[in-house]
């Protein structure tokens, strides 16, 4: 019994072994660079690694850098060499001290020494020879200290280092020999334990150790992705992701949520340093997925890298290179033009101009090039500054607006990428700091991406996305605006790329997929925009529930529903704090008045302000069009069924009589007013007698007459007095601060502003400190498809005008 269950838990490990596929891990130095760091990379690996994955690390923070600049001062000859290698090998035993037990302190210490003792001769004796050798051990160092930590404290690991199965081909292009490569790495993998693996470093088919150049781990990560058919790279580091522009010097940089493979190869490229230039070379079938996230803080969503379509074409980011050198020659034209920008891997050329543009070190090679052609060249100090995104050199909008961008600087050249995705300014002055926070300004300022979701797909909702096209493409506002959601109270249909809008409906009927609420939480929480806006268009309690939810995400609401600005004031207010504590914006102009800015005129006052003492009105649509219409012609109930039967009324009626709707519509511009009062202090005069209240609906429809004495004899007391009678809700404020709110009928003089509407008008009346005597009325359609749908529009672009404005904030180090 006992064996068969442990053969089972075998087979069942296996299989969740075999169903896992691998993901590799990349620590940069950052993410390495202190023994508090490394404890946030153990935690890291705990939570997302299993045994079969791969860790791949670069070498503590900082050295790298320490190597070189011993490296220099042994070719110089330096006498600070030996403080130099004191304190890179303090540093190391420090972080060995602070981390481990101390039987495994004593041994790496041990080995440091041994290491420490070989770096030492290298340096002294033949440091050119063995430079690749010596940059080799900021990585060796770091992968087996952290293989050590994670076998104390999460599970058995292994260290690798590279240089004993990757073999690159081509040292100068770092082209890799997948074959020998592949099977190398397959017989150092160690079943149940989990592989370290250094970055950066190879060996050529000389056997000699060769580098991958600087920020190589980046590289080996996809490498070694591709060697073992890995589902996904994560490149951790020390910011949530890939940002518009270096957010160390600017401040307002935006993070890119989804890049498109050929624009971060295109960053890379131009020296963006948290992708390698050649990060995504291994990766060309694009079946494993990139992201970059935080290691300081693992619960942001970063930046993945992918195959993406039209939402991430948009992202427009700005990237510099200084310390390059403009090499202007006759020999830089046509064909031979070309090849020099081939053989060189120019930043840039211009083969009708003449001219290439390279990196500083790669002068002498350019000029020994150059002597077998015979010409002469001109080199100047340059530096370039790159505005990049997909297919950016076709947007000529783009193209002029980073001409004007720069006209204050010494541009010697525009160029646009063979690859299409950057434009590039030759500068011959260096790329300030300035200048990069202007040209990202100008690049980047109304660039913030909104994800739109509807939610709620009747007639109003349908509506709204027939109307959608055209706003998004007349509307400056909506500009960024891309809607990425839509939800019904099965269904839901999402895309990151955007939903086609001006097919979004039938889209939906496809490829929409049943859906819960956890999963709809989860898409919400893990969008990639920068701001995202739920449109609730429902008539859903169940609904409103969530948006508590919402708001602690960040997201923004726009409620056509009535109920959560009309539930408890205890859920009410805690709703607006929850919405203030993260930034939400809740707008709900529909909810009172269809498309009539009675929300708006509410906020204007008191943003202006004003006092407002009193709000009244009729502001059903349905009871509007029953009252005006109600002469004693016709009694009561035949009207009543009447109106059922245009649609006029809900499907039952007593929903449109008890009053409660109008007593939450009451309830609502009251708050809007800033009063704190709930649905109970309203007073609402339910217009259905107690014995037609809890009848089936085809009941209450065949029993309907007995409404009709009630009304007729109210109507005929009205009458006598020269009045009518309407359905009216009334809130005031005395001086003393009492409030007072009512819904119900009222008999009125038939001069009364309110006696003489176009029956299914909505009236509002304010009187305040401003309209005292002479009251403000707005009155107009109360409902209805276009006015409502319409209402819903406005505040879109009310939200989107406030939220383009508005700065994203850069996660650099898990602090804001
Ligand atoms: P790692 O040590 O993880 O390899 P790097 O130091 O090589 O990380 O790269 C990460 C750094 O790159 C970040 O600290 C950030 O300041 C800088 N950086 C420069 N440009 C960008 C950019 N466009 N987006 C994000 N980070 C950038
Ligand atoms: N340690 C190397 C460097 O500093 C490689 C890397 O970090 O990716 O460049
Ligand atoms: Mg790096």
């Amino acid at each position: 019994m006992k064996q068969s269950n442990a053969a089972e838990k075998l087979t069942a490990d296996q299989n969740q072994l075999a169903k896992h596929a691998i993901q590799v891990h990349k620590f940069g130095g950052s993410s390495l660079a202190s023994a508090q760091c490394i404890v946030r990379v153990v935690d890291i690996i705990r939570q997302h690694c299993q045994l079969n994955d791969i860790v791949v690390v670069s070498a503590n923070g900082g050295t790298t850098d320490a190597l070189f600049a011993l490296y220099h001062q042994a070719i110089l000859q330096t006498e600070t060499l030996e403080i130099s290698l004191h304190d890179i090998k303090s540093m190391q035993a420090q972080l060995i001290s602070e981390l481990l037990s101390s039987s495994n302190e004593k041994r790496l210490l041990t080995q440091l020494d041994a290491d420490c003792a070989q770096l030492k001769k290298w340096l002294e004796n033949s440091p050119q020879q063995h430079q690749a050798d010596i940059l080799a051990f900021g990585e060796l160092w770091s992968a087996r200290l952290l293989s050590e930590v994670l076998s104390e404290k999460v599970c058995p690991s292994f260290m690798v280092d590279s240089r004993d199965f990757l073999v690159i081909d081509n040292d100068k292009a770092c082209q890799v020999n997948t074959q020998v490569s592949k099977t190398q790495l397959y017989q150092l993998k160690q079943r149940h334990k989990l592989a370290v693996i250094t970055g950066y470093i190879a060996k050529n088919s000389q056997n000699e150790t060769c580098t991958l150049g600087r920020n190589g781990s980046d590289y080996s990560a996809t490498i070694m992705a591709s060697l073992v058919g890995a589902l996904n790279v994560t490149l951790w580091t020390d910011v949530d992701g890939i940002y518009s522009a270096d957010p160390r010097v600017v401040p307002s940089a935006r993070k890119l949520h989804r890049l498109p493979n050929g624009v971060a190869k295109e960053l890379g490229r131009l020296g963006n340093p948290v992708l390698h230039a050649k990060t995504l070379q291994p990766l060309t079938d694009h079946s494993t997925h990139l992201h970059v996230a935080s290691s300081f803080d693992p619960s942001i969503s970063g930046t993945e890298i992918g195959k993406f379509g039209q939402i991430a074409k948009q992202e427009l980011s700005v990237t510099f290179l200084n310390d390059l050198l403009l090499a202007q020659s006759d020999s830089f034209t046509g064909n031979l033009g070309e090849q020099a920008q081939q053989e060189f891997s120019a930043v840039c050329g211009d083969d009708k101009a003449g001219f290439i543009v390279i990196h500083q070190e790669q002068q002498k090679a350019v000029s020994q090039w150059l002597a077998s052609h015979d010409t002469e060249v001109k080199f100047t100090p340059a530096s370039i500054l790159a505005t990049v995104g997909h297919k950016v050199i076709h947007h000529g909008d783009v193209q002029a607006r980073f001409k004007r961008s720069l006209r204050h600087s010494k541009t010697f050249a525009r160029v646009n990428s063979p690859n299409e995705h950057s434009i590039m300014a030759v500068l011959t002055q260096a790329c300030t700091t300035e200048l990069l926070n202007n040209v990202h300004h100008d690049m980047t300022k109304d660039a913030r991406h909104i994800g739109l979701v509807v939610a709620g797909l009747g007639n109003i909702g349908e509506r709204f996305l027939e109307m959608l096209p055209a706003q998004l493409s007349r509307v400056p506002a909506l500009e960024n605006v891309h809607l990425v959601g839509l939800v019904s109270s099965k269904k839901a249909l999402f895309n990151n790329d955007g939903i086609e809008v001006n097919q979004a409906l039938s889209l939906y009927q496809k490829d929409a997929q049943p859906i819960d609420k956890s999963e709809l939480m989860s898409w919400l929480a893990n969008h990639p925009y920068d701001e995202l806006v739920v449109v609730d268009v429902t008539p859903s309690e169940q609904f409103s529930l969530l948006y508590e939810d919402f708001f602690k995400q960040g997201i923004h609401v726009i409620g056509a529903n009535k109920w959560a600005a009309s539930s408890s004031t205890d859920n009410y207010k805690s709703l607006l704090a929850s919405a203030a504590k993260s930034k939400s914006l809740w707008f709900g102009n529909t909810t009172v008045g269809a498309g009539l800015p009675i929300n708006y005129a509410i906020n204007d006052l008191l943003n202006s302000g004003d006092n407002i003492t009193e709000i009244s009105g009729i502001f059903s649509g349905t009871l509007s069009w029953i009252f005006e219409t109600y002469d004693g012609t016709l009694p009561f109930s035949k009207l009543m069924l009447d109106a059922l039967s245009q649609g006029i009324t809900e499907p039952d009626p007593r929903e449109d009589l008890s009053g409660r709707d109008v007593q939450r519509k009451l309830l609502i511009l009251a708050r809007a007013a800033g009063f704190e009062l709930s649905l109970a202090d309203i007073k609402c005069q339910n217009l259905v007698p107690d014995a037609l209240q809890t009848l089936s609906i085809p009941d209450f429809l065949a029993a309907a007459d007995q409404l009709d004495s009630f009304f007729s004899e109210q109507l005929n007391q009205a009458k006598e007095q020269q009045c009518c009678i309407r359905y009216i809700a009334r809130f005031s404020v005395s001086e003393s601060g009492k409030l007072t709110a009512k819904v119900g009928l009222e008999v009125l003089s038939n001069n009364d502003a309110f006696a003489n509407l176009t029956p299914c008008d909505n009236i509002f009346q304010i009187k305040s400190g401003w309209y005292q005597e002479n009251p403000l009325i707005i009155r107009g359609p109360g409902a209805g498809r276009d006015v409502t749908a319409s209402g819903i529009h406005s505040d879109l672009v009310n939200i989107c005008q406030r939220l383009n404005t508005r700065q994203s904030q850069v996660k650099l180090k898990g602090i804001d």
